[in-house]
């Protein structure tokens, strides 16, 4: 089943009188979204107590919950005791997200800093390897997936092909198609229906039509100039795109069942129905 739900909380949320990310399962159950990012992109803020009873409540209202893990997290840094927090980062990141009752965590894979870009995706490489082994992915953590995201600025690793790739690595690992970011990176490359086909067949053919259904989508629209990603608007906005209509027919198309993250700037659920609007009015080819 294909879901839809925000990154965060809408000012509505709060305007409503929302006080905790606990209430937004419900309030989102009520707007017709099914799913929910919690974002700890400036590190973990939130207890097991209080993501079990997220979790509790994402169960009883039919949301399923996704983390995004901090954003300091690096692959490519050629520290090892960096490299150890990294990793740190994400286990802590499955535990509440096992919590939560959820089985998508996403992170941005690496930077390559002052390295050569080959030689920075090279290492991050050899990390994911390693990072694959670490996590008990055969017993315990089977039924969780880290969602390797495609990134909007030049020196980050992460175009769409360099997710793909890395996602060979392992069967737990699906690619996070930002498409706002590869929209930002591209300078407004993503027009057409075969602009989002281009990458979800490259998706199938590399890593089946199974982990490619079920992968993980960021959707907003974002600002961008010569060095990619500036910030992220709303879905209102009528001069950066992306546009959502290609990529719903393109979904339709190959019968795919993503989650449907929207990250707008402050109106993430209102656009998140807006996308599930879009989904649903598009005809089945
Ligand atoms: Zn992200
Ligand atoms: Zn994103």
């Amino acid at each position: 089943m294909i879901r839809f739900g925000p990154s965060g909380n809408s000012q509505s949320f709060y305007d409503d009188g929302n006080k905790t990310s606990v209430q937004a399962p419900k309030w989102l159950s009520e707007k017709g979204l099914n799913a929910y990012e919690f974002s700890f992109g400036r590190g973990y803020t939130m207890g097991l107590k209080t993501a079990t009873d997220l979790g509790n409540e994402a169960e009883k209202y039919g949301v399923k919950v996704s983390i995004h893990a901090p954003y300091y997290i690096n692959l490519a840094n050629p520290d090892e005791e960096m490299k150890i927090k990294s990793f740190g980062y994400i286990i802590k990141g499955l535990e509440l997200l096992k919590a939560m009752r959820g089985n998508h965590l996403v992170f941005h894979v690496a930077s390559q800093g002052k390295m050569e870009r080959a030689e920075a995706t090279a290492l991050a490489e050899k990390r994911l390897v390693e990072l694959s082994k670490v996590l008990d992915f055969e017993g315990e953590n089977k039924d969780l997936f880290l969602c390797l995201e495609t990134m909007g600025k030049p020196l980050q690793i992460g175009t769409f092909k360099e997710i793909i790739d890395l996602c060979t690595i392992s069967s737990n690992f699906i690619p996070c198609f930002d498409f706002g970011h590869i929209n930002a990176l591209t300078g407004g490359g993503l027009k057409k229906v075969e602009d989002y086909l281009e990458i979800l067949n490259y998706s199938i053919e590399k890593l089946g039509f199974e982990r490619t259904k079920n992968c993980h989508i960021h959707f907003s629209k974002i600002e961008y100039g010569a060095k990619g990603e500036i910030r992220h608007l709303n879905y209102d906005d009528t001069v950066y795109g992306p546009e959502f209509d290609p990529l719903a027919k393109a979904l339709k198309m190959l019968n795919l069942t993503p989650v449907v993250i929207c990250e707008s700037k402050t109106m993430m659920a209102e656009d998140a129905c807006a996308l599930k609007n879009i989904y649903e009015k598009t005809p089945k080819i």
